[in-house]
């Protein structure tokens, strides 16, 4: 098949690799000439295990090329696939002026029947949007299929190789059959295709994300009761996810959710209610504990030094919103740099993957050093901010010997409580009734 993927970010480069990994011919189109120039190396520009050899591999065997040319990537394609961004707006919707511009690019650009399959997360009708808009712009056929993603990133790859299940909102049969021949490879072990309506696809996608989110606020508020009435949030969570209906995954305490897609799925989606005048009380109050959980170890740091934060030295590790990935996008650490800057601490970080980021988006706030225990040199404590494995077993007598007072902030709960007070720290988690 003959695919065109606009807009090679992390949904875009890893579909328009993996499609081409099965075989098809893929043209990977974006604006960033930077982008393009390192893609065209068969050098990838993001950090996400697996990539970089498939990559390299399907750019060797000419099955995947990158191109600015918009107009030629339509003409020369069956499927067309829209992975661009949709950000957060001030008023908390989804902005779709890359999704609808481009819509309106492929209608000028069309000259034959092609697929137009919107990867982004957008709200409901806006697949009807991008149907008027390229119907305005053309004569030939078409169709609009709503196929949103659920890769994560940090495991992306194998996520959109291996998917629990695709999802394809169509009302056309031609496309659906044409969407369950390309992906007829990653389903090939019954994991299911659902075919449905745009609208219920499109919702479909919010209401996943935000009930992960959901899932995330829940637990930190039972880690925050926990430390209050004297319970371990750990042995909480076993209680709880080995119920089946339950279940164990997204039960883990920390510092807030981030990254490019909760923190404005959830706003989008409470948006999308406002306007259909539906309050969703309990996004409402997910992403308030959400904000208030990014700062917890601010305070938790705040009350351990008396309230005077002023002077202090910080130890930050981990700058990702999660391990795996180099994306900083509504990262806590951004967050609790904030918080912490604004107290008047100094502050040295790494990340084993987010450095270039990093150096982006607080190089001038803050110190960023080449490995862990750099970052401990001369500090008054250490917070654990992303659960990178790297930091799960560390030498703690080197972090001791480095630190001025061996106290340790354990944003994800990585080290044993009791193992660290053995080994001399004093030691805060996330619900662990310290
Ligand atoms: P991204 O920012 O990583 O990538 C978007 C790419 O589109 C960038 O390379 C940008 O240069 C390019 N672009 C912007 N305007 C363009 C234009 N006019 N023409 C061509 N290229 C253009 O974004 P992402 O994280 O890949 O997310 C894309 C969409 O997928 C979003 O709607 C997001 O919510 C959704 N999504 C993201 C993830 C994720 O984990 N990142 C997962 C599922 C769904």
């Amino acid at each position: 098949m003959k695919i065109s993927v606009i807009g090679t970010g992390y949904v875009g480069l890893v579909a328009g690799t993996c499609f081409a990994e099965t075989g098809n011919d893929v043209i990977c189109v974006d604006i960033d000439e930077q982008k393009l120039k390192k893609l065209r190396k068969g050098e990838s520009p993001i950090y996400e295990p697996g990539l970089a050899d498939l990559l390299k591999k399907n750019v060797t065997e000419k099955r995947l090329t990158f191109t600015a040319d918009l107009d030629m990537a339509v003409k020369k394609a069956d499927v067309i696939c829209l992975a661009l961004p949709t950000p957060q707006a001030e008023d908390g919707s989804a902005d779709l002026q890359h999704v609808l511009e481009v819509a309106k690019k492929v209608g000028k650009a069309m000259n034959g029947y092609k697929v137009i399959v919107n990867k982004s997360t957008v709200p409901v009708g806006t697949g009807d949007r991008v149907r008027e808009i390229v119907l305005k712009e053309t004569k030939h056929p078409f169709d609009v299929v709503s196929n949103p993603e659920f890769l994560k990133e940090g495991a992306a790859v194998n996520d959109f190789m291996k998917p629990d299940r695709v999802v394809i909102g169509s009302e056309s049969p031609r496309a659906v059959a044409i969407m369950q021949d390309l992906y007829a490879p990653f389903v090939r072990t019954g994991n299911p295709l659902i075919v449905m309506d745009i609208h219920s696809a499109e919702l479909t996608k919010y209401a996943a994300n935000s009930f992960l989110a959901t899932k995330v606020s829940f637990m930190n508020e039972i880690a925050n009761l926990c430390e209050r009435v004297g319970a371990d949030v750990d042995l909480v969570r076993k209680g709880m996810g080995t119920d089946s209906r339950i279940g164990l995954q997204f039960l883990f305490p920390g510092a807030g959710y981030g990254g490019s897609c909760f923190p404005k799925d959830v706003s989008a989606l409470l948006n999308t209610s406002r306007t259909y005048d539906y309050e969703l009380h309990i996004l409402d109050a997910v992403k308030a504990v959400n904000r208030q959980q990014q700062l917890v170890l601010v305070d938790k740091i705040k009350k351990h030094f008396g309230g005077n934060l002023k002077g202090k030295n910080i130890a930050l590790w981990g700058l990702a919103f999660k391990p795996n990935t180099d994306d900083m996008r509504e990262a806590p650490s951004l967050a609790i740099i904030e918080g912490l800057l604004r107290e008047g601490v100094s502050i040295r970080a790494f990340d084993p993957a987010a450095m270039e980021e990093a150096k982006r988006r607080v190089g001038k706030s803050v110190k960023l050093v080449d490995n862990n225990y750099d970052a401990l040199k001369g500090a008054d404590a250490l917070v654990v901010v992303t659960e990178w494995n790297e930091f799960r077993r560390p030498d703690f007598d080197r972090i001791k010997s480095l630190l001025r007072t061996p106290v340790i902030f354990d944003g994800r709960n990585i080290y044993d409580p009791k193992v660290m007070k053995e080994k001399g720290f004093v030691y805060y988690g996330i619900g662990r009734g310290s």
